[in-house]
C-alpha cells in the first residue's frame, strides 16, 4: 500500500518528463482514448490489458502458483467494508495492516489469487497519474503473490527496479527512498 498524495505528486513530477515512446507514454494515450469514449467497458478492457503485461513482467518466465484474477471495486465505502473483512481473513496476503484505506489488497483461496482494487482510490482527473496508480497497485499486489514471505518495505524496495524497468521512466527519489512503515499500524 502506498498513500495516495505521495503517488499523485510521483506521477506529476514524471508527468513532466514521460519518456517518448515509453510504455507510460503508450498507456497515457490509450488512456485519454478511452476516456473520451464513455463507455466504461473500454475502461475495464483497457485496465484488464494493463493488468495482463504486469501479470507476464512479473512473472516472466514461471508460471504463479496461483491463478490471478482481478476484481474492480468502484465504491470506496463498499472497498472499505470488504478490506475490513479481508482484514480478519487468514487467507488475505498483507504482511501490515495498513492505517488508512489501501489502493488494493488480495485474498488467496489456496487454488485463485484475487486482488481486489480501489478504484475511486485510484481515480483521478490526471491520465498520467491514473495509469501510474494503477500499475504500481498492480505490480505491488504481483510482487506479494511472487514473495509472499517479503515485509513491506522489501516489496516496496524491490518493486521499484520492476516498475521504473515495467513504465520505461525513472522514479523520483522521494518515491524511491520511502519509509512504508509510516503507513502501517506497528
Ligand atoms: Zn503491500
Amino acid at each position: 500500500m502506498v498513500k495516495k498524495e505521495d503517488i499523485d505528486n510521483s506521477a506529476i513530477m514524471i508527468a513532466d518528463d514521460i519518456p517518448e515512446g515509453s510504455r507510460f507514454d503508450y498507456y497515457i494515450k490509450e488512456f485519454k482514448k478511452t476516456s473520451a469514449s464513455k463507455n466504461g467497458d473500454d475502461f475495464e478492457l483497457f485496465l484488464s490489458q494493463i493488468f495482463r503485461h504486469c501479470l507476464e513482467y512479473v512473472f516472466p518466465k514461471s508460471i504463479p502458483r496461483l491463478a490471478i484474477k482481478t476484481r474492480l471495486i468502484y465504491n470506496n465505502d463498499q472497498y472499505l467494508a470488504e478490506e475490513k473483512q479481508a482484514d480478519s481473513n487468514p487467507k488475505t496476503i498483507r504482511k501490515e495492516i495498513p492505517k488508512m484505506a489501501s489502493t488494493a489488497f488480495v485474498i488467496d483461496n489456496g487454488v485463485i489469487a484475487t486482488i481486489h482494487f480501489n478504484v475511486e482510490r485510484l481515480l483521478t482527473s490526471n491520465s498520467a497519474s491514473l495509469v501510474f496508480n494503477y500499475v504500481d497497485t498492480a505490480i505491488h499486489e504481483l510482487n506479494h503473490i511472487k514473495n509472499p514471505r517479503m515485509s513491506e518495505q522489501q516489496i516496496h524496495d524491490s518493486g521499484i527496479p520492476i516498475l521504473e524497468g515495467f513504465l520505461g521512466i525513472s522514479l523520483p527519489d522521494t518515491f524511491k527512498n520511502q519509509k512504508v512503515s509510516d503507513y502501517y499500524f506497528p
